[in-house]
This record gives structure tokens, C-alpha cells and sequence, in this order.
């Protein structure tokens, strides 16, 4: 079969591999649709950590093609991939908090992912979706579950005055759920003009560019805050629009030894809780359902569809201006 391979960082190259057969325990899928991830491109350029060699790809799904023995579904049958593999005994796990299993490991990062035309996937897993679903909306079930994550920890009630910081594709879904939450206002704050719009007309009420003069007093007394841009201006702006009592949930990852602007007395006299988001803890079910409801717009956040073939180059260059996600079609 055909598998995009990553060697060595910025290595990276279409391969011949043998295709996966079925094992105990573990299922075949064909690839049907994998979505290209910020991670990929960190993966690729060596600052984010992975097994070498390794196929990549975390965000995928596909048909299954040779199931196991004792896998509960049947060849045909659309699944989603959770890629985040972890014990399920240990005191985390056992309490739901499996993105601090100390023995995750990831599809895609430490063992070969979806970038390829088969995978091997162990059948704890998968998720089955209906046929009907549209294949390429699999690429979204996993950045989904992880907003799914985002959502519980803000905890909404409904009628929630909402801000959702970065308008690329988490907080183009976070947006869309806190839709789905009942928000009253739901305030996109992302610099190109194309995302806001886009987030408009998916649901967002209203929409603010971060760079213009006096942008705070545009963005006062929000509930909940949702950073989903990962650079230090939106971290400090959090804290600045959140109203007293409200809260700010972190998605956004930023570069390691990234430092921000804290502000105690405020954290004090607001009663801030600021909360990252981490993973996919227990969400897959949830959000494969979700996207398997067509609830969620999606084909509006597709920019391209990408072949195999096409990757490397894409992982050679920055992200296209306006760009929101690039799915793989192997
Ligand atoms: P993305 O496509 O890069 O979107 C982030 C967007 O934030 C940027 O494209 C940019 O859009 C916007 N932004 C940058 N600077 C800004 C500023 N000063 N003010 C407002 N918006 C700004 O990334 P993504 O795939 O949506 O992911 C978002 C973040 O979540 C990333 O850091 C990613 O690593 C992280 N992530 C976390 C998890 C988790 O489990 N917590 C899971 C997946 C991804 P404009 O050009 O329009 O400003």
C-alpha cells in the first residue's frame, strides 16, 4: 500500500509499506479521509515529539476492511478513529482523566496513523458511524471530541455570553457547540476578515479583528472564554474580557517554554477559573455521534482535500491565508 512516511524530522516521503493485516485485538481499516493537523506540521518539523520512522496522521477514520476475530463490528461497517491509546487501569484512566495516562501513546505519532491507505487499528478504538456519513467528515470527529473536552469544562447552563479567540478550525467547532449549548452571544475574535465571516455564518452572533484600536472595550464581560489561537495575545486578552465569576478555557497550545502576562489581583477580585483543555478524555463517542447527527456544519471548513502525494509539500509551507483544514483522501 501507499503511506506518507516521516524518517527522520523534515524527512518525509511517499513509501511502499506492507499493508496491515488483521490481528487479535486489532482491525484493518481503509482510509477514507484524514485530517491534516497543526500537530502533523510540529511532528514534521521535530518540535513536537513522535516515534521515527512513523506513518502520520491522527485525525482519521475509514471502512472497516479485515476485521479481528473478536472486533463487535463488521467489514463495511464506517468507523472514527479515536488515535489516543491508553491503559484503562491506571488511577487516571479510572477516574476519566485518560489524556494523563502515563502509557499514552498515539496512532499517527509513537505507531503508524492515518496517512496511508490501510491501518492498523486496535479495535478498543473504534467507533462505528452510519454508512451514510459523508467519509471526509471522519477527518473531524477527533478535533471535535477534543472541543467536546473544551465544552464540558466551561460547564455552560445556556444563555452564556461566549468569546471564542482563533477562528481556525477548533474554535470554528467550539463556536458551532457553544451554539449547540444555548449561548446568548457567541463572539468570534480571529484577525483575517474570511474566518470571521465564515464563523457568522455557522452560527457565531457577532464577530471582532483582534488588531483594531480599542479592541477590549469591543469585548467586555464575557462568561466564558474560549483561547483557540494558542499565541500569548489571546491568552492576556482572555483575562481581560472575562466578566467577575467567569471562566477561561484553554485549547490553544502554544510553543513549550512560552511565557504569558498574569495578572493575580484580577484573578482574585473576578474569581477567574482558568482551565486548559486537554485531549480527547472519554469524548470520541460523543462527538463521532455529533458529527454522525450532521449537527455540526463541516463542508464549510474543508478547504481542500488533499492526495498522499500532495503532503509533503503542504507540510514544506506555511498554511494558506484563509485556510481552515486540509483533509487527506488516500
Ligand atoms: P489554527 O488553524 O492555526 O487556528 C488558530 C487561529 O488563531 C489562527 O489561524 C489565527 O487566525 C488565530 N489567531 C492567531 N493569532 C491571533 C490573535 N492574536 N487573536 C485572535 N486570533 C488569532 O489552529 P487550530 O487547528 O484551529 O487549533 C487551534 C489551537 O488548538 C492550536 O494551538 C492547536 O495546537 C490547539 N489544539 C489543541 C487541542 C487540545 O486538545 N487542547 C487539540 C487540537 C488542537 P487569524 O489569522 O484569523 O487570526
Amino acid at each position: 500500500m501507499n503511506a506518507l512516511l516521516l524518517s527522520a524530522i523534515n524527512q518525509i516521503a511517499i513509501a511502499e509499506q506492507p499493508t496491515p493485516k488483521p490481528e487479535p485485538g486489532r482491525s484493518v481499516i481503509k482510509v477514507l479521509a484524514s485530517g491534516l493537523c497543526g500537530t502533523d506540521r510540529h511532528i514534521y518539523k521535530g518540535e513536537y515529539p513522535s516515534n521515527k520512522p512513523v506513518i502520520l496522521g491522527h485525525e482519521f477514520g475509514g471502512v472497516i476492511n479485515s476485521p479481528s476475530p473478536d472486533c463487535k463490528y463488521s467489514a463495511g461497517d464506517l468507523v472514527s478513529v479515536d488515535p489516543n491509546i491508553v491503559c484503562g487501569k491506571c488511577i487516571d484512566c479510572l477516574a476519566g482523566r485518560t489524556a494523563f495516562c502515563p502509557s499514552l501513546i498515539a496512532l499517527g505519532v509513537n505507531m503508524n496513523g492515518g496517512f496511508a491507505q490501510y491501518a492498523l487499528v486496535p479495535d478498543t478504538q473504534l467507533h462505528k458511524v452510519s454508512n451514510a456519513l459523508n467519509p471526509l467528515h471522519l477527518a473531524f470527529i477527533e478535533p471535535t471530541a477534543c472541543c467536546i473536552r473544551g465544552l464540558d469544562i466551561a460547564a455552560m447552563q445556556g444563555g452564556e455570553k461566549v468569546a471564542v479567540l482563533g477562528g481556525g478550525v477548533m474554535g470554528q467547532i467550539v463556536a458551532q457547540l457553544s451554539a449547540l449549548a444555548n449561548a446568548s452571544q457567541i463572539t468570534m475574535v480571529t484577525r483575517q476578515r474570511a474566518r470571521r465571516e465564515l464563523a457568522i455564518s455557522l452560527g457565531a452572533t457577532d464577530s471582532v479583528d483582534p488588531v483594531e484600536k480599542e479592541v477590549e472595550s469591543k469585548l467586555q464581560n464575557y462568561d466564558v472564554v474560549f483561547e483557540c489561537a494558542g499565541v500569548v495575545e489571546t491568552f492576556n486578552l482572555a483575562q481581560k474580557i472575562a466578566r467577575r465569576g467567569g471562566s477561561i478555557v484553554v485549547l490553544g497550545l502554544t510553543p513549550e517554554k512560552t511565557m504569558v502576562d498574569f495578572n493575580p489581583f484580577q484573578l482574585v477580585i473576578k474569581e477567574l477559573r482558568i482551565q486548559g483543555s486537554f485531549l480527547n478524555p472519554l469524548t470520541q463517542r460523543r462527538a463521532a455521534d455529533l458529527v454522525d447527527s450532521g449537527k455540526l456544519r463541516l463542508d464549510p471548513l474543508i478547504s481542500r482535500t488533499l492526495s498522499l502525494l500532495e503532503v509533503p509539500e503542504i507540510l514544506n509551507k506555511p498554511p494558506g491565508q484563509s485556510d481552515v483544514k486540509y483533509v487527506v483522501v488516500p
